[in-house]
């Protein structure tokens, strides 16, 4: 069992300008590249879990996520990174406009069911795991998985009881990986 280091992605792996669901959108994250690259080097396997309610909304649909995500795992590919496993949640209970996305999903955060799929597909061993997010639903869907650490990503928000730790940035999250 290996440990696993569980990453949101608007607002951790890219820029969160919103809905983000183009290539001319998507800014990696200061820091990044040799922050991952030092997380495989101490043996953690990583893996990407992210709502995406756009679609269920209707701004962009799965395709087109799906698109975007094997363009992001190729620029990641191509900076010596692997992504074990991207997971996603398209639905939304109140405001999706297509019948099969307008329900509350144990996928989407913060239930547990991306980062107990994640696990379950990369062997993790989850209390030795580790979760970062923007938002606190990220923080509150690894507690309830049994994730050990979790760590806020976020420079304006106070520091959420849910949060092991709060940094401001991944140059900040290298010193936490040991
Ligand atoms: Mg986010």
């Amino acid at each position: 069992m290996e440990r696993g280091l569980l990453l949101d992605r608007d607002g951790v792996i890219n820029v969160d300008y919103d809905y983000v669901h183009t290539i001319d959108k998507f800014d990696f994250m200061p820091h990044l590249f040799p922050a991952l690259r030092r997380a495989q080097d101490l043996g953690y396997r990583l893996a990407i879990v992210t709502n995406q309610a756009g679609i269920a909304r209707g701004y962009y649909t799965e395709d087109q996520f799906w698109h975007l995500t094997r363009w992001m795992l190729g620029r990641l590919a191509a900076e010596g990174v692997q992504i074990g496993a991207v997971l996603c949640c398209p639905h939304h209970a109140e405001k999706s406009i297509h019948p099969r996305y307008g329900h509350d999903s144990f996928w989407r955060k913060p239930n547990p069911g991306m980062m107990l799929e994640a696990a379950a597909r990369l062997q993790l061993d989850l209390p030795r795991s580790l979760l970062v997010g923007d938002r606190v639903t990220d923080l509150q869907a690894a507690r309830a998985a049994g994730i050990g650490t979790t760590v806020f990503l976020n420079e304006t928000a106070p520091k959420p009881a849910v949060a092991d730790y709060q940094v401001t940035g991944w140059d900040q999250i290298i010193k936490l990986l040991g």
